[in-house]
């Protein structure tokens, strides 16, 4: 069998985020989709995944608002298109523009020279 060049996940993960794309596993054992990078399938315990692109459009599925340094940051777990869930940082927009159900769409936010997925909600 050929060999790929061997990537972490997370190495695999953010050289799709410098290209703003976001990469997720597919398990090829049982096709579970997944966005958290791991070494095993959490469906199955597979071990074989190949990697695809989100098109980056997903909806709220829920979301949570804390208060740090004096600065409110919103977490969602955002229920990609593809039919996955992640955790993601969301844009800094008004609160009425955030509800369940939401179309959002990934976009690339460089913190301190790390690059993180997080969703800007589409207007409707
Ligand atoms: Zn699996």
């Amino acid at each position: 069998m050929p060999s790929e060049p061997v990537l972490s996940p997370a190495a695999v993960f953010q050289d799709g985020l410098a290209h703003g794309e976001l990469r997720y596993q597919r398990c090829r054992w049982c096709a579970t989709r997944s966005a958290q990078l791991s070494l095993l399938c959490g469906t199955c315990g597979g071990t074989d995944f190949s990697w695809e692109r989100s098109s980056g459009q997903g909806r709220i599925h829920h979301f949570t608002a804390t208060a740090a340094a004096g600065q409110v940051e919103r977490t969602a777990v955002v229920e990609l298109d593809e039919g996955f869930r992640m955790s993601a940082q969301l844009a800094a927009v008004p609160a009425h523009r955030l509800w369940p159900g939401a179309t959002v769409r990934l976009e690339v936010a460089d913190q301190d020279g790390a690059l993180r997925p997080l969703f800007r909600p589409v207007a409707a």
